[in-house]
């Protein structure tokens, strides 16, 4: 199953990814995003948030 990965180091917390799918993405204190359910990932369009996103960061993994 592929599934969103973020590089911490990287994202540089805009916030978009959050905006785009808030079932996966979820923005945290340290103002990093988190992949928060990546099962939730089928029920909206991750590949926007990656693209999406200006440092892309977002990329998917096999798990
Ligand atoms: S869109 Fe990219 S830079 Fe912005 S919060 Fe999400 S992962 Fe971080």
């Amino acid at each position: 199953m592929k599934v969103p990965v973020i590089d911490f180091d990287a994202c540089e917390g805009c916030g978009t990814c959050e905006s785009l799918c808030p079932e996966v993405f979820e923005m945290r204190d340290d103002e990093k995003a988190y992949v928060k359910n990546a099962q939730a990932c089928d029920t909206c369009d991750c590949q926007e948030a990656m693209d999406s996103c200006p440092v892309e960061c977002i990329t998917w993994q096999e798990e």
